[in-house]
């Protein structure tokens, strides 16, 4: 019956809730630990130039694999680290890695600029600018190699938020770009790509991966590559994963690639093939 259904329901939900709680405390445990043995990895993902086919960029992507509780991956890792704060943590210890090896890659002769991922928590911290620019400065890194990866769910937020607003435009003048991330997927305002200091949307990567299986999912993408193209905005695509995609977004006039085709994350010696051709 409906009532013993409903039952059941409640003490299985329960369970689920007791044993999500759980694995969130012993995560948040294992992460405090982590960040201070600073044993957290930082893998890099190639960005390609779609008229040089030059390798132009790499994104920072947080790899952890602790010894109690496995591999931990970012979808599990980030939402965790956003509710307890240690994403301000997080955030701190991909800059000043990506930091570092933006100054090793342009030491070896290659000009790569690099991109991290922020949360809108983050943010939060009125001395985040700050905090980014002393970063930047201390690693002796020039500040236009460093490109922040922000949400839509992060321009929804920071367009109402006067102070988040004041932190972005004082980074973009000091000559870092922001980019839109998983564009399309969330919560896309036309308003705040207005307002916002960002000029690159980076079309998330269901659009890429559903796309030439239809004429309309092909056609969703060329028009966010016209929309982007329309306003001034510099366009990525993410998840490209064969030829034909990469065929069409050229045709399309899409400007960077991202995605397994062109390189999956990795760690800076496994990436210097792809640096060398
Ligand atoms: P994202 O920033 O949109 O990154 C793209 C994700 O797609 C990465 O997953 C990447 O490994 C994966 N990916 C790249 N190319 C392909 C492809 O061709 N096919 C498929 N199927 N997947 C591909 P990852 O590393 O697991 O990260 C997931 C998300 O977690 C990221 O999405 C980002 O939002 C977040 N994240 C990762 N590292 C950080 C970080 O250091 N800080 C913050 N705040 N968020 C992070
Ligand atoms: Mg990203
Ligand atoms: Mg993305
Ligand atoms: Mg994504």
């Amino acid at each position: 019956t409906v009532r013993e259904a409903g039952g059941d329901n409640i003490v299985s939900l329960s369970k689920a809730t007791h044993k999500a709680l759980n694995r969130r405390s012993i995560v948040e445990k294992r992460l405090l630990l982590a960040l201070d043995q600073r044993n957290l990895d930082v893998y890099y993902q190639p960005l390609m130039d779609a008229h040089t086919n030059e390798i132009i960029a790499m994104e920072a992507l947080v790899r952890w694999h602790d010894e109690e509780i496995g591999t931990v991956t970012p979808d599990e890792l980030i939402p965790i680290a956003e509710e307890t704060g240690l994403i301000n943590e997080i955030g701190k210890f991909m800059l000043e890695k990506a930091c570092l090896q933006a100054v090793e890659w342009q030491a070896q002769g290659y000009s790569l600029k690099v991109s991290i991922n922020s949360s809108v928590r983050e943010f939060r911290d009125k001395n985040m600018a700050q905090s980014i620019l002393e970063t930047i400065a201390r690693t002796e890194c020039p500040v236009e190699l460093i490109q922040l990866e922000i949400t839509e769910k992060f321009a929804l937020e920071a367009e109402s938020e006067a102070s988040i607003m004041s932190q972005m435009r004082k980074l973009e003048q000091e000559g870092i770009t922001f980019i839109l991330d998983d564009f399309g997927t969330g919560y896309a305002s036309f308003r705040y790509m207005q307002l916002l200091p960002m000029n690159v949307l980076k079309i998330d990567q269901t659009f890429i991966a559903s796309m030439l299986k239809s004429d309309k999912s092909t056609q969703i993408v060329n028009g966010m590559v016209q929309f982007g193209k329309s306003m001034g905005f510099i366009v990525i695509a993410e998840g490209v994963e064969n030829e034909d995609q990469v065929n069409m977004l050229k045709q399309f006039g899409c400007d960077i690639l991202q995605g397994y085709y062109i390189g999956k994350p990795a760690l800076p010696r496994e990436l210097s093939s792809l640096l060398n051709v």
